[in-house]
């Protein structure tokens, strides 16, 4: 089988989230693409009040529960800690020791990947998928990574940051994510501080 490891904080999905994963999927033959939600992404820890994990897990389960393919993985929030990609990578190698791994990331993320811990070891454990993303070049060169697939996906301009503060705001939600994660954030009031 061919894996995908999508990972993310998804404070909170929206539909930038699964249109990425789905043209990962298509593009990458991937059977199956695993939303991998951070436990502590240390790099946002303490920068930004933070969702707690399992609230943010919870939206990932019912965004992608009827989803072919699409698999909601809590192994970062079970680790407990700080979230390293290469700890989930080294995971998924483990128990699916005959399979291909496959991390999907943005153009963003694909940026900053020289700064992970271990980042420039993960190419050993997998390939790399880089979808494109709206105010962001896709990278020329990825410390660790002789070569990676580039997807081009439709540009939606869409990101937790303004979902968050369209919620403070009061402005509109609808159409940027699933309409029950809209109802759950205002019944639980989320992003309100
Ligand atoms: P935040 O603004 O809080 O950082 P985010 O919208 O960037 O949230 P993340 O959870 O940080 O969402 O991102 C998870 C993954 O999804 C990353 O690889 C990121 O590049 C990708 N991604 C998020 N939004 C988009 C989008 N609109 N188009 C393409 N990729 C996206
Ligand atoms: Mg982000």
């Amino acid at each position: 089988m061919n894996i995908g490891i999508f990972g993310g904080t998804f404070d909170p999905i929206h539909i930038g989230h699964l249109v990425a994963a789905v043209n990962a999927k298509y593009s990458g033959s991937l059977d199956e693409i695993h939303f991998v939600v951070a436990n502590v992404p240390w790099q946002k820890e303490g920068v930004r009040h933070l969702t707690p994990a399992h609230t943010r897990l919870g939206l990932v389960r019912q965004a992608v529960s009827n989803i072919d393919g699409f698999i909601a993985s809590d192994v970062e929030i079970r680790r407990g800690g700080s979230s390293y990609t290469y700890d989930t990578l080294q995971f998924f190698h483990e128990m699916y020791p005959d399979d291909d791994l496959f991390l999907v990331v943005g153009a963003d993320v694909a940026l900053e990947m020289h700064t992970w811990e271990r980042g420039d070891e993960l190419s050993k454990l997998g390939s790399l998928i880089v979808v494109t993303r709206p105010g962001f070049e896709m990278p020329k060169g990825i410390l660790g990574w002789d070569t990676w697939q580039s997807v081009e996906i439709p540009s939606l301009d869409i990101s937790s940051t303004d979902l968050r503060q369209r919620v403070k705001d009061g402005r509109p939600l609808s159409f940027l994510m699933p309409e029950f994660a809209i109802e759950f954030i205002r019944d639980n009031e989320l992003f309100m501080e």
